[in-house]
């Protein structure tokens, strides 16, 4: 981190920049003299408060020469990271599909869904006890005991892992005990710090989705904090966990013909900024059946390491999001999927990490 003085600092100035820096932060510093004074502050910088050094007399710029989000910053880690859940790999070469019912609703729909899931070659099931919505008037699943038992029925009778939002960080302790793989955070989810902390506890896979609300910086740095089970301060909320998935599912825009908007270029943008696996779900971010296979093999070619699609045996008669649902096209959609992704590979594109994005401002 650098931070610039304005021109006619006075030496008190930047000694109290310094005595802040050291005194909170525990960093060292080294000054530059010259037409103004710049302090380069060495070390972790994560959790400096730009904010608290900028309201000092003195400053004029504060600079971060790092992210904020090391632990999932591919500068760091240069490798892709892989995470192994029960044999099925997410991240690196791999193509991974995650794919069921939006939200289990009875046992019929859960079980028929699992079965047209399973048979579309997902690699992991949805099996979604309890839902964040965007009213809290529409339909929030079944209560969670029964739901629960759905979920382990369905994994029982498909064999694959599972994963299942976690809205209520009451319910933590229920989802592991009844065999949930995977935990994911919704969108709306995604800044809750305190159920972040309670996932940086634990050897549980997540998937974290992009928060519709926030930008690159935001969402990353939320997997980093999962990761490093540090807070603000550097002080320990957690033993750290590595176990993180990225699933982007575009934002809020003034765009209202799709239910989000997905950029395309977020993902190879993610990719090079980032080491974690990245998915990408079309089913939420389009909000209409008629566009997800196509944004679905835009993401695969754009370099998405996996999908998360939302499969319903009967999408007319679902509670949840069924206009967004595939049934029996999914099978084609994964498919398709793969072979993009195969095709790719084959030339050299997928492998491999991507040059660092530049920015830039041009027209
Ligand atoms: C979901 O995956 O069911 C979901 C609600 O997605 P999101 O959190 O991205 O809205
Ligand atoms: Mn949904």
């Amino acid at each position: 981190m650098i931070i610039h003085m304005v021109d006619g600092a006075t030496p008190d100035q930047t000694q109290r920049v310094i005595d802040r820096i050291t005194e909170e932060y525990g960093l060292p510093c080294e000054t530059i003299v010259s037409a103004t004074t710049v302090i380069g502050v060495k070390g972790i910088t994560s959790y400096v408060d730009e904010g608290r050094i900028l309201e000092l007399p003195g400053v004029e710029r504060v600079i971060r020469i790092t992210e904020k989000y090391k632990d999932a910053s591919r500068n760091f880690h240069h490798e892709d990271t892989v995470v192994d859940v029960h044999g099925v790999r997410f991240g690196g070469d791999t193509l991974t599909v995650v794919g069921g019912p939006c939200a289990i609703e009875s046992e019929e729909q859960a079980l028929a869904s699992a079965r047209m899931a399973r048979a579309a070659g997902v690699d992991v099931l949805r099996t979604f006890v309890d839902k964040s919505r965007t009213s809290p008037y529409d339909y929030r699943g079944l209560p969670i005991e029964q739901g629960l038992e759905l979920a382990a029925a369905m994994k029982a009778e498909t064999g694959l892992p599972t994963v299942s939002e976690l809205i209520d960080i009451r319910h933590l302790d229920a989802f592991l005990r009844s065999g949930i793989d995977i935990i994911q955070v919704g969108a709306r989810s995604a800044q809750y710090s305190p159920l972040l902390e309670e996932l940086a506890r634990l050897d549980v896979p997540v998937i974290l989705k992009h928060g519709f609300g926030n930008d690159m910086d935001e969402w990353l740095s939320a997997a980093a904090y999962i990761m490093s089970g540090l807070d603000r301060e550097g002080r320990s909320v957690g033993i750290g966990n590595r176990k993180v998935i990225l699933c982007y599912r575009g934002i809020k825009s003034f765009e209202t013909e799709t239910r989000f908007s997905a950029d395309i270029g977020m993902i190879p943008t993610v990719r090079s900024r980032s080491h974690l696996p990245l998915l990408a779900d079309p089913s939420h971010s389009s909000g209409d059946r008629a566009l997800v296979e196509r944004v679905a093999y835009g993401f695969v070619a754009a370099g998405a390491q996996g999908l998360e699609l939302d499969i319903h045996a009967n999408p007319e008669e679902a509670l949840v999001d069924g206009r967004q649902a595939v049934s029996h096209e999914a099978r084609r959609i994964v498919d398709n999927a793969r072979a993009i992704h195969a095709t790719l590979s084959g030339v050299g594109i997928e492998t491999g990490t991507f040059a660092p994005a530049t920015g830039g401002d041009g027209t």
